[in-house]
């Protein structure tokens, strides 16, 4: 097997140690077409590595060697054996924290707390389906007499990955891990953006002894290898997490084979906060919920309904905390960093401006630090008040550090304004009355609910997932080892 070389240490030279190669059957090559595509750090707008541009010959490499690895060394395991692959692969992972951090924070710009989060969350994926492998069972149904049915969980076989740039190695960890899990064997087509955690990971992966061909890794754009992926012939699932418009074409390619998928497509998630609601306690999550990741979060909470008695008390609050956020490279201990990439700068700033060219009020604006590099992707952290609901703000999914705010009058209508845009992900609902409480939280048309706090992309152990233009599936949790599995039901005469 052809190893990658261990990467180097020291800060700034790290990367380049990294295997910038494709991942085929246990062995790191260039992509087929021989193409690279250069890496950007967010922070300071400067190419600091490359990655293979691999395509549709490559992907094909990758499925074949994914189902080789399923009918043979991957598929033979037991479900206990694989729980321990995944738990070794969680305690690499651990061991090799503050090179994973550094890689991720470079990648894709994010303050290195927040790196450090998502790398224990990456960790804490492989070891709760490491713990869950050996413990799904099936049932056994009544039927006739003389009858035994048995309903057995079995994997579904050669499972698609297509991730996201925003949390690249805590996708992953969810993603692998549940299908891990199951004894599926994967092929993973990380972001174009932001996918050196994926290589590291999948290098550690090899250490730890999983066979070769159970994870593959192929780098390279939405368009080539991502489409290669999502319409090849040989898988049996595809999981996809981004963009509405990518997730249609990747439903299409997997209707086309007749496979499931689930789509997780961003949101515009509301929190909404009753008159009676603990403030002090609301407002640092209300902030944190949509300047965590710069806001590139699916989950962001990036609308706040307000009761209107006290919906110039929160936006005058807000504006206080907003005012006094920075953004700064990742190393900076800031508030956030950058933007993945400039035409993320673009997408968010353009929302900014329609927004303004509408009437609609920028009550307060963080700041983008005075010795934050030029060439970094920034945008300042914005809060918009009042926000019409009809608008496109308090609409559309903006991936950027901007907060509408809009007051409701009463229950009824903060239901219908919570409820009223096309996505349906997360929502918030702040309030001590107990009964509203659950009464509003069954109103809420979409995946997760949470009650007096709030988990943006949180939550091991929750199934997560929407409905409507948020797509469909859930990941996380035991939810997720029942998507990548399916039920095969056994009927036994025996008189
Ligand atoms: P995207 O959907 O284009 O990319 C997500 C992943 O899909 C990447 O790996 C990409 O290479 C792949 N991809 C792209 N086109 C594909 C295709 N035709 N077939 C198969 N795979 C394909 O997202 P983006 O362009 O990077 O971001 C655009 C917007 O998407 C953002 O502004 C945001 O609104 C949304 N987004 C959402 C999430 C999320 O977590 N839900 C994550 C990233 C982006």
């Amino acid at each position: 097997m052809n190893r990658p070389q261990p990467i180097d240490p020291a800060p700034g030279g790290l990367p380049d140690c990294l295997p910038q190669t494709i991942l085929i059957a246990g062995d790191w090559r260039t992509a087929c077409g021989g193409g690279t595509i250069p890496v950007t750090c967010p922070s300071d707008g400067a190419v600091f590595c490359e990655i293979a541009a691999g395509g549709a010959d490559d992907v094909d490499a990758a499925v074949a060697a994914a189902r080789a690895a399923f009918e043979g060394a991957w598929g033979a395991l037991t479900a206990t054996e694989r729980g321990r692959l995944l738990l070794r692969l969680s305690a690499v992972i651990l061991a090799d924290f503050d090179r994973l951090v550094d890689i991720e924070a470079r990648d894709t710009g994010k303050p290195l707390a927040q790196a450090r989060a998502d790398i224990t969350a990456c960790a804490r994926y492989f070891e709760f389906y490491g713990g869950a492998a050996d413990k799904v069972h099936g049932e056994t149904l009544p039927f006739l007499g003389g009858y035994t049915v048995a309903c057995l969980r079995d994997p579904l076989g050669v499972t698609g990955h297509i991730i996201p740039w925003n949390y690249p190695a805590q996708i992953l960890g969810r993603s692998l891990g549940a299908a891990l899990a199951m004894g599926n064997a994967t092929v993973l087509k990380p972001a174009e953006d932001a996918c050196l955690s994926a290589l590291r990971i999948a290098t550690l992966a090899g250490e730890v002894g999983f066979p070769d061909g159970a994870i593959n890794i192929v780098t390279g754009t939405g368009e080539a290898a991502g489409a290669a992926l999502a319409g090849h012939p040989g898988i049996d699932f595809v999981s996809f997490t981004g963009s509405p418009g990518a997730g249609t074409l990747v439903q299409q390619a997997a209707a086309i084979n007749h496979i499931g998928c689930t789509l997780e497509l961003g949101g515009k998630s509301p929190q909404i906060v009753f008159a009676d609601a603990d403030l002090d306690a609301a407002l640092p999550v209300l902030v944190n919920a949509i300047i965590q990741n710069a806001g590139q979060t699916c989950s962001a909470g990036s609308r706040v309904l307000v009761e209107e008695p006290i919906a110039d008390q929160v936006v005058e609050r807000l504006a206080e905390r907003f005012s006094a956020l920075v953004a700064a490279p990742h190393d900076a201990g800031a508030d956030l960093g950058g933007l993945i990439n400039p035409d993320q700068v673009r997408r968010v700033t353009a929302f900014v401006d329609r927004a303004r060219a509408d009437g609609i009020a920028l009550v307060a604006q963080g700041r983008v630090a005075d010795d934050a590099p030029p060439g970094g992707h920034y945008v300042a952290p914005m809060l918009f008040a009042p926000v019409p609901a009809t608008s496109e703000l308090a609409n559309e999914e903006v991936f950027g550090p901007v907060l509408a705010v809009t007051p409701f009058a009463d229950e009824a209508q903060a239901v219908a304004l919570a409820n009223g845009t096309p996505f349906g992900l997360v929502a918030g609902i702040w309030t001590r009355d107990g009964a509203r409480q659950m009464r509003i939280a069954r109103a809420m048309r979409c995946g997760q609910v949470y009650i007096n706090g709030y988990g943006a992309g949180g939550g091991i152990e929750l199934p997560f997932g929407g409905v409507g233009r948020s797509g469909h599936g859930r990941e996380k949790g035991f939810a997720a080892l029942h998507e990548f599995s399916q039920i095969k039901t056994v009927v036994v005469n025996h008189g």
